[in-house]
């Protein structure tokens, strides 16, 4: 069996729609399991809808609408003869969304609000892929990954119930993959409440890789707007180049760092069995793309990863007391906390620095946590976090030239930067 990943630029249009049932009437013979994430930048809008939600600032009515607007659109495009089969699963679901946006209960816990709205991008996109498919001709079955990914309650970064999710896999979803072709959300899971969760912003890669493990599946392919993994974004660095072959060691690395193309959780469950993982692109499906997995050779490229925006967080004591063991395990428990990650950390005696990620609702409260805790916290906003990866000193100058150079560190074949 074999499981493809679709994200949300490969459906972000009725046309890449029509490209994606393109993709699939190739592999009609074959057993496949395919996870959509949301349309375009679906995710995006539902955050503002939270957002407007939680905080009653009364755009919730023309939030809705933006996303009504957005499906029909595309349900439009698609459904040319005007047929109406494609609506009826929408409606409904954009129904429950107003309906539970018009509640005004539930709103104690942000993140546990986020993931019961932000899930119906994915709801809505696997919706119109599958009555698509059904309109042309390709049998398939719509299943909802929450029944399916069981994770913790831990809301927006939930964490795999590895032995539950295995165990239902393999028993209840398994017969059916084998039997037909499987349509199911990437990013979504369901606790032990039944609450909906999300494992974490662009996780529907991650998704694809704890369903293939799950199913001993052969492979894994996303499908991207791009050739594969290259040793830099091309979107960002002209000079990029693809990597045909990678090893799950320096995909795991390249994308902890933040080369996106692969979010960083997807390798784990691949690599534990030994399930290549294709990156290709949908665009074209004569190119070969790249292959992670475990009889690749090593990298013979640089690669630079570069994450922007960043926030440089500098702590330092206010009472000049050393920051050792006890400081730190405090620092880290009020990052775990907040779900927040390091980029890159640095200490010396007195202070200690990381970069995170931009967080709007996150960086003031922990900013406040540290200086209750006895901490003094400068916070520098739109930094840059430049890594480069299987590289020399040398091949940087260019790159960090002219830039301010807040923190800087080498370690074997790995160089960091982080610049202003
Ligand atoms: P999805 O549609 O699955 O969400 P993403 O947008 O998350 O796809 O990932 C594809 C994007 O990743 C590309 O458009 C590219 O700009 C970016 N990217 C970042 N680093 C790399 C890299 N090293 N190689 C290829 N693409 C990269
Ligand atoms: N739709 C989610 C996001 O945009 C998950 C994903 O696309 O992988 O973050
Ligand atoms: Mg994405």
């Amino acid at each position: 069996m074999k499981v493809f990943k679709f994200g949300g630029a490969s459906v972000k249009d009725a046309a890449s729609i029509k490209n994606v049932a393109g993709i699939l009437s190739q592999f009609a013979n074959e057993q496949v399991l395919v996870v959509v994430s949301a349309m375009g930048k679906m995710t995006n809008l539902m955050e503002n809808l939270v957002h407007a939600y939680f905080y009653n600032n009364n755009n919730t009515s023309s939030i809705l609408a933006e996303i009504r607007q957005f499906h029909y659109q595309i349900l439009q495009e698609l459904d040319d003869s005007s047929k109406m089969q494609l609506y009826n699963d929408v409606d409904n679901l954009l129904l429950e969304l107003e309906c539970m946006v018009e509640n005004p209960n539930n709103l104690e816990d942000y993140d546990f609000v986020y993931d019961q709205i932000v899930c119906f991008g994915e709801l809505l996109s696997t919706r119109i892929v599958s009555n698509y498919l059904v309109t042309q001709q390709t049998r398939n079955q719509w299943i909802d990954a929450r029944n399916f990914i069981i994770t913790d309650n831990c809301y927006r970064d939930g964490k795999i119930d590895w032995a539950k999710t295995e165990h239902i896999i393999a028993n209840r979803l398994r017969p059916v993959a084998e039997k037909s072709l499987v349509i199911t959300q990437g990013f979504i899971g369901r606790d032990s409440v039944n609450a909906t969760t999300t494992l974490g912003r662009e996780g529907s890669d991650y998704s694809a890789a704890v369903f293939a493990y799950c199913l001993n599946a052969e492979s894994v392919t996303i499908w991207k707007d791009v050739a594969g993994v290259m040793n830099a974004d091309p979107r960002k660095f002209p000079f990029a180049t693809l990597i045909p072959e990678l090893t799950y060691n320096d995909s795991i690395e390249l994308a902890y760092y933040g080369a996106s193309v692969i979010h960083p959780k997807t390798i784990q469950p691949l690599r534990a069995k030994n399930i290549p993982l294709f990156v290709r692109s949908f665009m074209d499906m004569d190119a070969a793309g790249t292959v992670v997995s475990n009889t690749a050779k090593s990298l013979d490229v640089a690669c630079y990863i570069h994450k922007a925006p960043q926030v440089l967080f500098e702590l330092s004591s206010r009472d000049f007391n050393f920051i050792v063991e006890d400081t730190l395990r405090g620092i880290f428990a009020m990052l775990a906390e907040n779900k927040m990650r390091c980029g890159i950390m640095q200490n010396s005696a007195i202070s200690f620095s990381f970069v995170t990620d931009v967080s709007e609702t996150r960086i003031a409260k922990i900013k406040g946590q540290f200086e209750n805790a006895g901490l003094n916290c400068k916070i520098t906003e739109g930094v840059e976090l430049l890594t480069v990866y299987n590289g020399v000193l040398a091949q940087t100058e260019k790159l960090t030239a002219g830039k301010q150079i807040y923190m800087q560190q080498s370690t074997g074949n790995t160089v960091h930067f982080v610049l202003g």
